[in-house]
């Protein structure tokens, strides 16, 4: 019961009363009618206390300008609440069968339910899984897909055409053509959109046809519950029906062993059947780390597709896609030259693009422009400059230092490249993101040796101040 906060809705609806009260005053009055207001609160599970947002909009407004105000907030009334999430509450939708309930008749069934006093996480917890079932309609197993990720949604430039034109084979063709098919790229370059697009194509054709697209996590997650309750026959049961399956981001399955086991064999049995299975992940089956051999020739055996990264003509071509839905004209010299600087995926492009045009609504349609743009994305066009690889630390340490990268990744421990080796794994942790398994990685070394050599480095920055100058003169480079 710990982590099981609890939290009655009155007790909800009183601190959501608080805080609105706070963030008026901080906010203003016209801020506060336009975006504030018309939240509410809604489920609470978690930790995560979800807020309804009545259009996708003003959800993404309210993210980008008031979500971490509101969670701090929060947390500080109510430490349960570990984060606010933001749901689009769309009527429209619910009767398609794809989200939960809205969030407003959830409040009011838990409210009417007659215990005075009772447990909000509890009563949500019942209500979501009979909307479960009801929306899933026997796929308890699967996700809801995202109304947004069609095929005609999806815009095909050369770097993606391939893995395009797979996914379009396979959903359309009726007997199973390629499988199982396995798509990869690094982030944001598609693949859960061509996965969903899949999925909705067939839907459309033989609304029959019983698809299940869950992330590798999820799948986990399932198996391991099925394990604590001894229930593991009615989890693989789930399966036997599955006519498509598709599976999402199975890196995750990395260094799980037993989940690895089931899911091949929930993997050749359907395969066996002619069942269509679909797979994605950040690389491609021989590359993926972690994975049984046996799994990964088994991934291999179909069709591989990668999407590589975006070049400039297909972002272009998403800008221009992605401002017609949203109504927007913009202008052509402001799409290249977000093109021309967001280069990472196309889910920072789109995050950028969302973020002009509703500065320029906001600010009753001021004219999109670029120095506007340039002005609006500041913050993210800086750190977008200042993001450097592994691979360019390990180049621009091993030249300062007259040794080749091949040395730095090696065996060697003599001083002259281990010195080196330890100054570029810290400067690694510092300037991007990367975890220390990830940078161990690179290095061909474990987390553990990394985290030795940070701490190397900070305490050699310390005494040694030639050391210090010359890390601290990489450091300028690589952020040049
Ligand atoms: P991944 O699963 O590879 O991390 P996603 O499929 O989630 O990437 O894509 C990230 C975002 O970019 C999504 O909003 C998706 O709709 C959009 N997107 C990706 N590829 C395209 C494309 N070719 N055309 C239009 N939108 C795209
Ligand atoms: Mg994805």
């Amino acid at each position: 019961m710990a982590e099981q906060a609890i939290l009655s809705t009155d007790s909800v609806q009183d601190e959501w009363g608080q805080i609105c009260s706070q963030l008026k005053t901080e906010v203003g009055d016209t801020a506060f009618e336009s975006w504030l207001k018309p939240l509410t609160p809604g489920s609470f599970n978690d930790g995560v206390m979800n807020i309804c947002v009545p259009t996708r909009f003003m959800r993404n407004w309210v993210i980008t300008h008031y979500s971490d105000r509101i969670h701090k907030i929060w947390e500080k009334k109510n430490p349960a609440i570990k984060s606010v999430n933001f749901v689009v509450q769309a009527i429209q939708e619910e009767s398609h069968g794809l989200y939960a309930p809205s969030c407003r008749s959830l409040l009011k069934k838990i409210s009417s339910s007659p215990a005075p006093q009772n447990i909000y996480q509890s009563g949500l917890n019942s209500l979501t899984a009979n909307s479960n079932e009801m929306f899933n309609n026997n796929e308890a197993l699967s996700v809801p897909l995202n109304p947004q990720y069609t095929f005609d949604n999806f815009v095909v430039g050369k770097t993606n055409e391939f893995a395009y034109a797979a996914a379009r084979k396979v959903a359309e063709s009726r007997n199973v053509s390629f499988n199982p098919l396995f798509l990869y790229s690094g982030v944001g370059l598609g693949k859960t959109h061509l996965m969903h697009a899949i999925a909705w194509h067939i839907k459309q054709q033989d609304p029959s046809r019983n698809i299940v697209y869950l992330s590798a996590e999820k799948f986990m997650y399932k198996f391991v519950r099925a394990l604590r309750y001894k229930d593991t026959t009615a989890f693989k049961e789930q399966f036997r029906s599955v006519d498509v399956l598709m599976v999402d981001d199975v890196q995750f399955m990395g260094g799980k062993d037993t989940t690895q086991e089931e899911f091949f064999y929930t993997f050749n049995s359907l395969i066996e059947e002619g069942r269509q299975i679909i797979i994605s992940a950040d690389k491609s089956p021989s590359d993926l780390e972690g994975i049984e051999a046996r799994l990964k020739s088994r991934l291999g055996c179909g069709l591989v597709a990668d999407i590589h990264p975006t070049d400039f003509d297909l972002r272009i071509g998403i800008l221009e896609n992605k401002a017609r839905q949203m109504g927007i004209e913009l202008p052509t010299r402001v799409a290249e030259f977000l093109a021309q600087k967001i280069t990472s995926n196309i889910r920072e492009l789109e995050g950028a693009l969302r973020r002009v045009i509703a500065h320029s609504q906001l600010l009753s349609d001021k004219e999109i422009t670029v120095d506007m743009t340039q002005d609006v994305l500041k913050d993210m066009l800086r750190s977008y400059d200042k993001r450097t690889t592994i691979d360019e630390i390990q180049k621009k340490v091993a030249e300062h230092f007259n040794i080749s990268v091949k040395e730095m990744q090696s065996s060697r421990r003599a001083r002259t490249v281990a010195r080196p080796r330890q100054i570029a794994m810290y400067l690694a942790k510092q300037l991007t993101s990367r975890s220390l398994p990830e940078i161990g990685r690179k290095f061909d070394r474990d987390h553990t040796t990394v985290m030795h050599a940070v701490r190397k480095v900070e305490e050699l920055i310390m005494e040694d101040s030639s050391l210090a100058e010359n890390v601290d003169a990489l450091r300028r480079t690589l952020e040049a």
